[in-house]
């Protein structure tokens, strides 16, 4: 750190992103990016939008805007396109959180809320998972605060159902509620319909995942039209240009192509199926995961040392040095032929300790 840093980021601890290791080629489950190419279409487009990178993109993203509300079933002015979900979940933090209004997120979630807390120099609060990893909404419903809620939880996959969000949401009209659907299309179920009758609801949801697009950083949020006018403020304080040409020309392209989003996601929960009967048929114990990743624990070998040892036979699982998960690892969900060799993997080191 240099002697010129601002004082008030000299405690900010950034996010770790799950490791990029260039040395050998691994078999890549750490990260939870889909094992597919993007859509065709999606490409076909961007490479549209190379020959004109001369030119600045446009900052409504208004093609983009109206095919993704159209895709929601809502109206453009309810979408904000970003850089990432991350960036609208930034976003979220900056506009709706202070000093009177802490962000209040889970104990075991996505790494990044505190993060986002701390840059944004907003006080929060993690409310613990109850033991079975699950959310008691009703510790939400009592707090004061701005909610951030990732359903599908991460790392733990576990899905919220729609009644117990419109619970939290109904419960007290003043709060802002985020849920960050990044995961959603692996099982859950969105809560976009409610933001139609809500308004103090967003929700984020990304290309990253279920649309095979993370090196392009696609993501948006889904919120009433006054909600989207704040957080358009915000844009246009730090970033009008936040998506760039070949990241909305693809994002258009994938978005237009249904069929290869759909039978992706499909493919993906066929192997999480099949990866979630071998982990247990060797005596893991998982949590119920909705999302493109399993969360599993050995009572034969700990999660660091799977870990390593898979690592050290090339493939990279994610594992999180925090008490209450150290024993377990988030495993991403690849193509079926990635989960062969990750369970035969496994299977070879229970069969050597
Ligand atoms: N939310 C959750 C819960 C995530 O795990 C991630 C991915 N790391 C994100 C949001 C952000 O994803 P992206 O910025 O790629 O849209």
């Amino acid at each position: 750190m240099s002697e010129f840093f601002s004082s008030k980021y000299k405690n900010l601890t950034p996010y770790v992103p799950g490791e990029q290791p260039k040395e050998r080629k691994y078999i890549k489950l750490n990260t939870n990016e889909s094992p597919f190419a993007p859509s065709k279409n999606a490409i076909k487009l961007a490479n549209e939008q190379a020959e004109k990178l001369f030119l600045y993109p446009d900052p409504d993203c208004k093609e983009l805007t109206s095919a993704v509300a159209q895709e929601l079933g809502v109206s453009s002015e309810n979408v904000i396109l970003t850089n990432g979900s991350d960036e609208v979940l930034n976003f979220a933090f900056m506009a709706y959180c202070d000093k009177d209004n802490p962000a209040v997120f889970p104990d075991i979630s996505y790494g990044f809320y505190k993060v986002f807390a701390e840059i944004n120099c907003v006080p929060y609060k993690e409310i613990p998972l109850k033991s079975d990893f699950t959310i008691d909404v009703d510790e939400y419903i009592n707090s004061n605060g701005t909610v951030f809620i990732a359903n599908p939880n991460a790392p733990t996959g576990i899905a919220l159902s729609l009644s117990e969000i419109e619970r939290l949401v109904s419960s007290n009209e003043k709060r802002i509620v985020v849920i960050d659907e990044a995961y959603v299309d692996f099982g859950g179920q969105s809560a976009v319909n409610l933001t139609k009758k809500y308004k103090n609801l967003i929700v984020t949801q990304t290309f990253s995942k279920s649309r095979q697009m993370a090196g392009a950083r696609l993501g948006f949020g889904v919120a009433d039209k006054e909600i989207i006018a704040d957080l358009m403020t915000i844009k246009y304080s730090t970033n009008p240009y936040n998506v760039n040409r070949m990241t909305a020309g693809a994002g258009l392209g994938a978005i237009k192509d249904k069929e290869y989003f759909i039978e992706n996601c499909k493919k993906i929960i066929e192997n999480r199926n099949y990866t979630q009967n071998a982990l247990k048929d060797l005596g893991f114990t998982l949590t119920n995961s909705s999302a493109n990743f399993v969360f599993a624990k050995s009572d034969k070998i700990s999660g660091k040392d799977l870990y390593l040892k898979l690592k050290e036979r090339g493939v990279l699982v994610r594992h999180f040095d925090k008490d209450r998960i150290k024993e377990y690892n988030r495993i991403t969900i690849g193509d079926y032929q990635q989960m062969q060799i990750f369970i035969q993997t496994v299977k070879s080191i229970l069969e050597e300790i």
